[in-house]
Parts: C-alpha cells; structure tokens; sequence
C-alpha cells in the first residue's frame, strides 16, 4: 500500500520584524530586561547622569533618557536594525570588548515587540531627530525634534502586539520590582553616573554619582541596606592582574536567600556558576550550613582573559583561565574572613563606630586610612595560603598562594596602643550560668560564649596539626571500584597528584572505571565512592575542588565540637583567660563552626545608658 507524502515545505526567508521577535524572545524577557538594555546603552554612550520614568512596571511605559554623546542622524535607522552596532567592527574589537552591548540586538529586538520613541541629539548637531521603530527595518524618516544633548528612549506597551508573551507577564508591582532590581545593580557597577528613577510620576531614588568612599558606602547602603554595610568588611586584593574589590559580609551576616549577592566582571553584572562556587567555598567554614553571604564585589582584568559573548543577555562569562579567577577569588575572601577575629569582628553594640585596625604596616590605602568618616575594617590587600593547591608549578598560581610574611606577627602587633598593654578581650572576672564567660577590657564588659569560642580554637589546631603532619594513608583490604564516565576516568588520570597529595590511590582499570586502593586514614569512615565522585563533579565544573579539605574539615569540626569544653563545665579564671587569650590569637574566632559570634563586647557607654548614667 503506497502511503501519500505531502511534498516538502518551501524554504521562506522570515520577514526582518518576525526575525527580531525572535531574538526579543532571548534578550527582552520582561520590562526589567528592556530597561538593562537600555541603561547599558547610556552607560556605553558614556552618560554621567541616566534618569529613568515608569509607568504601570514598565507595561505601559519605560522611558530613560541620558546625556550621553547620542546618535548620528544618518545612524538613527541603522540603530534600530539588526546585527548594527557602533562598538566592535571585527573579530579582534569582539575578543576584547570593554562596551556592555555589542551584539545590535537590544534596539530591534525591543522595537519588534513594543512601539519605540527615540530622540537623540549629537554634540555638533543643529537639531536633535526623533524616529520610531516597529522591527520591521523599513526605511524610517527621521523627523526634527528639541532634546538636549543625548538620548531618549521610549518603549511603550511592551508585548502589545506578541499575546503569547505578554501573558507572562506579572503582575504591574512584581515586574516594578524585577526593574527596580535590575537598576540598583546596575547603579552598583557605576558609581560615577548618576541615577533617579520615578514610577507612576512618583520619585523612587535619586542616586548621585560617587566619588569618595564615603559615598560610594552610602550607594551601598542605600541599594543593599544599612545593615549589610554596618557587618561587612571592605577587601581589595590585586594579583597577576587580577584586581578583586568591594564588600563581603561577615560570616554573622547571612540570610535566607541568595539575595543580597552583587559580582560584577569589568562593570558588567554577572550571575556565574564559578564565581558563586569561589564564593560560597570561601565561606564554607564559618556559616551555618543552608545561609547565604551577601557581597558587592568588583572583579578587574584585562578584557581579553574573559569571554563577555558566552549568552544573549550576557548573564554568564568564560573566563580563560577559570582556574586561576576561581582560586583568586576564593583565597581572596578566605584571607579577609580568616582575619576576623576579637577587634576585627563588629559588633551590634558598636556597628558603624571607629574600630580597632587591623592593618599595620601602612598597608591600607592612605585615602582610606586617613578619612576620617572611615566607619568599617579594611584588610590590607595581601594573600595567604589556599592549602589544597593544585597546579603549584604555574607561576601565577604561586603569586596567589604565597604566604605572607609574618601574619601571625603582623596581627598581634596590630593591637592598638589604646588598649594600654590591656589584652584586647581583657581578663576573666566571673562565669555565668556555666555558659558565659565574663570579661572586663579596656572598652567595658566582654561576653564569650565559651562553648563556642572554645569549639572554634580546637577546630582551627586540629586544622593546622592535620596539615603540618600530613595526611596517613591506609590500604583499603577491598578496593572500592567506582563506575564512572570517560571524561571522568581522564579527570582521574590528569589530577593524580591531587588525589595523591590527600592520601588517595586511585587506579583507571577501564575506560569507564577505576579503583580506590588507598584512603586517607580520616576518611576511612566516610563515602568515599560519593567524595570522589563529588571531587570529579568540581574538578570538571571548576577545574578544581575543595571537597576532600571540606570533607576534612567537617570531620575535625565534628571532633572539636565532641572535644571542648561543654555548657555547665566550671572553669577557674585561670582557664577563663586561657580561653581569652587563645581567642586572640586565632584565626575565625570571631565566630563559632556554626556562623554564630563567640562574643560581643558591651561598651561602658553602653552600660551607662543602661543605668540613664551622665544623661
Ligand atoms: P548594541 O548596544 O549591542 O550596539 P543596540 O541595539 O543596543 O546594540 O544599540 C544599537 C546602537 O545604537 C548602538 O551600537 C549605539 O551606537 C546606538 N545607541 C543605542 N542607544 C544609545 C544611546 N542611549 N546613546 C547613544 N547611542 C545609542
Ligand atoms: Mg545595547
């Protein structure tokens, strides 16, 4: 029986305004993502002030208006059609772009889909010209308008004419606060452009641009809240022209939510799997387990070592060597965290007050140093030792992992002379309740939760006994066999000695699978079938992995909280300022394994108001 085909479908070349629906489909998701398109192209303009005008979250209207240098009236048609930009012009502009768009997709795109106003004016043009966009890439007449210097972008009824789309939309308050989201951020990669922003004619903020760092933490503030900014410390690191900066929280500030973490590769806002991945390791240690940190960092190198054209909306980069960003990036946090310790930990009770300094040695920057509105710690820009390194052998990785000279050294000195010889937790005057040490020093009262305090000491010696001895290995009676993938068993094989320098041995028998033969003899109760293929997982994702050191790290954690001192213990004053002074000189005693503080200081002046004293 001869069944009857249909004869083949034509080939048909898709109109110019179907084409940029479709690409609207990639870049312009919602209101928010027209207005970032649209600020990044005033912020490429090199607009100093960009205001933006809401009405009904950006369904009815989106309008931003700049002062940047404008559009050519010969190229006002040319800007609304595909594949048309003025920032790159060949493959080598492409591997280096510093612009935030490059593509000449967002104009079109947005035109196709919304009815489109813009009016610009050049700085030796007689007029300023006006012309409208529907995405069909028709020849557009442009007509003489009055605007001053700059552009203005009017984007109306977004999805008027795509129904499918526009049903996606939220309700007008959800997309007003995807937008308003979406311009904070971007006002964190640009302080030196101002912002204001209305919605439905009443103003939201009005952002001035920054120049001191006084200002700039008060950007913070505004955009982040006060408290993110009064329980995070200022860090900025530079190595083999990597140039790492901004604000990192201290391990007692977490939330709920990943909600409160800004990172941003050479101004561009970047939500990057390998950058959270350096981020969350280097908190892994000191907070509570399911937390999030909250960050606004800047990350600077050379536009050529990062990939900015990685998606359409350009969330994500490639970085070159992402090896080498990622343990950049962790070592640099891990170090500013690990010095958090009594006098560099703020508390409640003084949050936003001058604090004890740890940064001997002029390193701080003198600006910082010398301002005298410098309200919060910063960490001089210098790094310490990641322990798990794997590629030792490359110069650059041994500028990253170079031990400073004298850490220890350069942290007690740094205790200030104010303190008149007094230790910085003071002395031991009483115990309560079995639970709480108390102690009198230079500023008032210190409370310690001695469980927690204690916990963390002996978690932090049993760290470093554990990596002064090395690791012993034992042979597994019967080898484990692990089924894995090719790709996987060549991981194996390429990060032996990295399995090796923690006590594994393992063996490829197969293509697709190996033998464990030989185990740290700490993990020997552990999974190890899960660890290493876990290991596998970061290696191939990260190029590195931290898993076998975390694991470690949750075993002697476990074993420091069965090892110290429990609740009801009664300790004599002379164990009480053991404590004190073991405190003092560890690293991360400002918080307990848990992310919860070891102590807080209660001022005199806090006392005094207790008790309406001097009032
Ligand atoms: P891209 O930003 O990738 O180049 P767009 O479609 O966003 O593509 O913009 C197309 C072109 O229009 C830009 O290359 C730029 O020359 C011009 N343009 C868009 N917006 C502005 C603006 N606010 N100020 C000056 N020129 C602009
Ligand atoms: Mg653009």
């Amino acid at each position: 029986m001869n069944e009857v085909i249909d004869p083949p479908r034509r080939v048909k070349r898709l109109s110019a305004q179907l084409t940029n629906q479709i690409a609207a489909g990639e870049v312009v998701e919602r209101p928010a993502s027209v207005v970032k398109e649209l600020i990044e192209n005033s912020l490429d303009a090199d607009a100093s002030q960009v205001d933006i005008d809401i009405e009904e979250g950006g369904i009815r209207q989106i309008k931003v208006r700049d002062n940047g240098s404008g559009i050519h009236k010969e190229d006002l048609p040319l800007a609304l059609s595909r594949h048309a930009t003025s920032k790159i012009a060949t493959l080598s502009d492409l591997e280096k772009v510093a612009s935030m768009g490059f593509r000449g997709e967002a104009l079109p795109s947005i035109s196709s889909v919304s009815r489109l106003d813009l009016r610009s004016k050049v700085l030796d043009g007689e007029n300023a010209w006006r012309v409208k966009g529907d995405g069909r890439e028709l020849p557009i007449d442009a007509e003489p308008v009055a605007h001053p210097i700059g552009t203005t972008i009017e984007v109306r009824d977004l999805f008027y004419n795509t129904p499918a789309r526009r049903k996606f939309l939220r309700k007008e308050k959800t997309e007003f606060s995807h937008l308003e989201d979406v311009i904070k951020r971007i006002s964190l990669s640009r302080f030196d452009v101002g912002f204001s922003l209305t919605h439905n004619k009443k103003p939201i903020f009005n952002l001035a641009a920054c120049y001191s760092q006084q200002q700039k933490e008060h950007r913070v503030s505004t955009v982040c809240g006060k408290p993110f900014l009064e329980k995070a410390v200022f860090i900025e690191t530079q190595v083999s022209g990597l140039n790492l900066w901004g604000w990192v929280s201290l391990p007692t500030f977490t939330r709920s939510q990943a909600d409160l973490q800004y990172f941003y590769v050479n101004q561009r806002m970047v939500k990057d799997r390998l950058v959270t991945h350096a981020i969350r390791q280097s908190y892994k240690d000191v907070i509570y387990h399911g937390r999030h940190s909250a960050y606004v960092l800047f990350l600077e190198l050379d536009t050529g070592l990062v990939d900015v054209n990685a998606h359409p909306a350009k969330h994500e980069v490639r970085f070159r060597d992402s090896r080498l960003v990622h343990d950049f990036i962790f070592s640099a946090i891990h170090t500013a965290l690990a010095k958090v310790k009594p006098g560099g930990e703020i508390n409640p009770q003084n949050a936003g007050e001058a604090e004890v300094d740890f940064t001997p040695h002029g390193q701080i920057s003198k600006e910082t140093a010398h301002d005298p509105n410098r309200q919060f710690l910063r960490y001089p820009p210098e790094q310490s030792k990641i322990p798990l390194n794997i590629s030792e052998q490359i110069n650059q990785y041994a500028a990253i992992y170079s031990e400073p000279k004298n850490t220890l050294d350069a942290l007690t000195l740094s205790i200030p002379d104010e303190h008149n010889g007094m230790p910085l937790l003071g002395f031991a005057i009483a115990q309560l309740h079995g639970i709480y040490v108390l102690a009198q020093n230079a500023s008032g009262l210190v409370l310690v939760d001695m469980h927690a305090a204690h916990e963390r000491i002996t978690y932090e010696k049993l760290k470093t006994s554990y990596q002064e001895m090395g690791l012993k290995s034992m042979p597994l009676l019967v080898p484990i066999s692990v089924e894995l993938s090719s790709s996987e068993t060549n991981l194996v094989n390429e990060f032996q000695s990295v399995f090796k320098q923690y006590g594994f041995e393992l063996s490829v028998i197969g293509p697709e699978s190996i033998v464990v033969r030989q185990i740290p003899s700490l993990l020997k109760d552990s999974q190890i079938e899960n660890l290493v293929r876990d290991v596998l997982s970061d290696l191939k994702s990260f190029g590195t992995s931290n898993r076998i050191k975390d694991n470690y790290n949750e075993l002697l954690a476990t074993m420091a909280c069965h090892g110290s001192v429990r609740a009801n213990r009664k300790l004599s004053i002379l164990e009480m300022n053991a404590l004190l002074r073991e405190m003092e000189i560890t690293e991360r005693s400002g918080q307990c394994n848990h992310g919860r503080p070891t102590w807080v200081q209660m001022r005199l002046e806090d006392l005094d108001k207790l008790f309406l004293r001097g009032q």
